[in-house]
């Protein structure tokens, strides 16, 4: 049986080929690596026939905290946590943002490791994508994928919904845990579940801030220092919207925040407010309505996104 798994520092490593697992294994006891779905699918197996409850957290990897309180979130509503890391290509519609996103696998592991987590699945793109990417499917998402990150990314959360939909039906979890840093690919992916008909859960996680306010992302590490200090100008903006909030017109409103934007020498793709639950933008607010605020703004080459639900006694997404 050795020949088949070898630990180091709490973590069994499984081969590329379906394992045998050794029969009395306990997963909960150490961090399995699984590298092909063939592997996962039998632990998954295994897991469901013990009676395991499983989260999930799908990720593009070079973790931060933020992904790890999705994890932290999981593991106190289920048994077992499978976390993902793959750089998903079908979902960049810049070549260049694929290339550059970072990637930090040893690092990964380490934090995993020491975060909790069960089972981390680590596929090739071929595993993900076994016949190729040139005739995936094509998902129904209507208006969601017309406004704001749909319309400056075209063809993106097809690519969120071609991947999440193939882990979907490897992992088969209970609850997928998203982080609301992502407001729209939270609407996007709950549209998902019910175009496939899954029963898991969503759960939406809050989104953890630097000391500064910037939003965590995996992208941040690719600012220089200069770019960094500035970052924060987003999250000014958005607070700066929460600060100056009325019921009327929201138009002035966006132009100061603009406008901040653009001291921070930030190049903004878009600052809108939407409905909270269905994304319609707005024009004005009536007092009553839970809002998002959403910005999508270049600093450099490096896009950052950001949100914040308003007014700030809202600030829960609801799931
Ligand atoms: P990514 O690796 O960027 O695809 O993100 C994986 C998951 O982590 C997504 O559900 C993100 O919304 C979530 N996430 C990313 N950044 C943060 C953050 N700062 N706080 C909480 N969750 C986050």
């Amino acid at each position: 049986m050795k020949e088949m798994y070898k630990v180091r520092k709490g973590t069994l490593f499984l081969p590329n080929l379906s394992p045998m697992l050794p029969v009395n294994t306990t997963f909960a006891s150490f961090m399995v690596i699984v590298r092909s779905s063939e592997a996962l699918q039998t632990l998954i197996k295994k897991l469901r026939r013990d009676g395991k409850t499983i989260g999930f957290v799908p990720t593009m990897g070079a973790l931060h905290p933020g992904h790890l309180s999705l994890v932290k979130n999981a593991q106190k509503q289920n048994d077992i946590v499978v976390v993902s890391i793959f750089v998903n290509p079908t979902q960049f519609n810049d070549p260049k943002d694929f290339k550059l996103y970072p990637r930090t696998t040893e690092q990964d592991i380490y934090l995993l490791e020491k975060a909790g987590c069960n089972t981390l699945f680590l596929p090739p793109t071929d595993d993900i994508y076994p016949v190729g990417t040139a005739q995936l499917p094509h998902y129904e998402l209507g208006y969601l994928e017309t406004i704001l990150e749909g319309k400056y990314r075209p063809g993106h959360f097809q690519g969120v919904c071609q991947v999440v939909d193939r882990l979907m039906t490897l992992v088969t979890p209970d609850r997928l845990y998203l982080g609301q840093k992502d407001y729209q690919q939270c609407m996007v992916l709950k549209k998902l579940l019910s175009l496939t008909g899954s029963s898991a859960q969503i759960e939406i996680c809050p989104t953890l801030r630097e000391a500064d306010g910037l939003a965590m992302s995996s992208r941040n590490v690719r600012l220089d220092s200069r770019e960094r200090s500035l970052a924060t100008g987003i999250f000014r903006a958005l607070t700066f919207i929460s600060s100056e909030l009325q019921p009327g017109s929201l138009a002035a409103i966006k132009e100061g925040a603009l406008q901040l934007l653009s001291e921070s020498h930030f190049r903004p793709d878009y600052i809108e407010i939407a409905d909270a639950g269905t994304l319609q933008l707005q024009a004005a607010w009536d007092g009553k309505k839970k809002i998002v605020a959403l910005i999508a703004a270049f600093m450099g080459e490096v896009r950052l996104i950001d949100n914040m639900i308003l007014p700030l006694n809202f600030a829960n997404y609801a799931n």
